[in-house]
């Protein structure tokens, strides 16, 4: 289980200015996804994914459609029984179960708290290929009304809250028992090891996501992949493909800053340090950070202020103000110099009121790069899989925890269109929901990702 970490905390004190460290405030909750660009890159496509005449043909695209009823019923029964991230136990054991009965080779429960881990050995040898598949829900009320919606409830944050699947990882579960299914059945012609990743926690916990954990309870250790494979289900024409080169969902990381002043009254200003006033500058000065101040042609960037506190009465001024806020990047150095940036304007709007700021930085999910080699080599597979569904993502601001596997390993990670016909909903939403049909594109993509990757010339 990853520890929390701290990166910086840096006070200033008006007294000495001196800057020194400590530990850090609560884990933010990483917002996976929210691949809303998706959805507009996709518009005014095919109407429908419709069964073509290759899929008619493909044996993949057969196994697949086969076992699609299977897949739904699947589906269905862990959206009605969601959970949240490390809380994943019966979603894992249904896993589990799963691939025992399809007689993998290695079947590991307990990785990283919830996860589950698969191998699938082929009567070949060759090279390991790794899927992963997110399996925990969200804190949301469902009001899809859907026959199977759910009526879970769950503890988080010390509160009983209702649990939903409002990013579609039931859909990613289901997906990937499904790619199981089809790629065990060609274990004789198999070259190669499919390992098999269900992780949990992927929306974050107080104590990180769940690709940390699994990775630090030694994930690659035994068997450590050629390439990663993902997907997404995202608001975007069902069974469309999205896909992006190099770095593709942002870093997000959480800031805080403590005004610490002199209270005194409202009308005696001059008798303390404005805390809010220091406060109230500091969130325009953060704000134009980006603008003023990063070189924007690199890489695009975002910081919000999402929270203010100071004060409580009309005619005092308070002693201390807080605030608190998000930062995305898609590039390592712009990540540290945003990071530098906020400590020093924090400071130099602290010290402009004589008070002492305190930012505490935060790291989450890092960049997530989808490598252009992998890509290059990879996209042959996409384009005779969706042909002209196959769009070019746009970036995400939403961070997605597959970023640290894609760090240790080449990693894809692709959208699939899995939008209802005639609606527009997005994940993380109360009426979330799938067009179903998607779910056989996604196993085979997953399962034909992992073959072509295990047939590739000199893996
Ligand atoms: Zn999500
Ligand atoms: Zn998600």
């Amino acid at each position: 289980m990853p520890d929390m970490r701290v990166i910086r905390i840096a006070t200033t004190c008006r007294a000495c200015s001196r800057g020194f460290s400590s530990r850090l405030f609560s884990r933010l909750l990483p917002t996976c996804l929210i691949i809303l660009g998706l959805a507009l890159s996709a518009q005014g496509s095919r109407p429908a994914h419709a069964t073509t005449a290759a899929e008619a043909t493909d044996p993949i695209a057969q196994a697949a459609s086969k076992i699609e009823s299977q897949l739904i019923l699947w589906r269905r029964d862990i959206h009605q029984h969601p959970e949240l991230g490390f809380q994943e136990h019966r979603t894992a054991a249904l896993v589990a179960n799963h691939l025992r009965n399809l007689q993998f080779d290695e079947v590991l429960t307990g990785i990283g708290e919830t996860g589950v881990v698969g191998i699938l050995h082929g009567k070949l040898p060759g090279p390991v290929v790794a899927l992963r598949a997110d399996m925990d829900a969200l804190p949301v009320l469902e009001q899809t009304g859907l026959e199977f919606a759910s009526t879970a409830t769950a503890n988080w944050q010390g509160q009983q809250v209702p649990v939903m699947h409002a990013c579609g990882h039931d859909a990613h579960v289901a997906i990937l028992m499904g790619a199981a299914s089809v790629l065990s059945q060609r274990r004789d012609t198999l070259a190669g090891t499919v390992m098999f990743i269900f992780q949990p926690a992927e929306e974050g916990s107080d104590h990180g996501g769940g690709a940390e954990a699994m990775l630090a309870d030694g994930l690659f250790d035994q068997h450590k992949p050629g390439a990663i494979f993902a997907l997404h289900v995202v608001p975007a024409e069902r069974g469309s493909l999205h896909y992006r080169s190099g770095p593709t969902a942002a870093s997000a990381d959480t800031f805080r800053v403590d005004m610490q002043g002199q209270g005194t009254h409202g009308a005696m200003p001059w008798g303390g340090s404005d805390s809010l006033s220091a406060a109230a500058q500091a969130v325009l000065g953060i704000q134009s950070i980006i603008s003023r101040r990063i070189d924007i042609t690199r890489a695009p960037a975002i910081i919000s202020v999402g929270s203010f506190h100071a004060g409580n009465r009309h005619n005092i001024v308070p002693s201390n103000a807080t605030l608190t806020g998000t930062i995305r990047t898609f590039d390592a150095e712009v990540r540290s110099r945003i990071h530098q940036l906020i400590e020093d304007v924090a400071s130099g709007a602290a010290s402009s009121y004589g008070v002492t700021a305190t930012t505490t930085i935060e790291r989450g999910y890092p960049v997530l790069v989808n490598d252009p080699s992998l890509g290059q080599k990879m996209l042959p597979t996409l384009q005779r899989l969706a042909g002209a569904q196959l769009h070019e993502a746009d970036r995400m601001t939403g961070a997605e925890d597959f970023a640290f596997y894609a760090q240790q390993v080449p990693g894809m990670y692709i959208g699939l269109g899995a939008m209802p016909p005639g609606k527009l909903l997005f994940n993380h939403a109360p009426d979330f929901t799938i067009d179903e049909s998607s779910l056989k594109v996604g196993v085979v993509v997953l399962s034909q990702l992992a073959l072509d990757f295990l047939a590739l010339p000199g893996q």
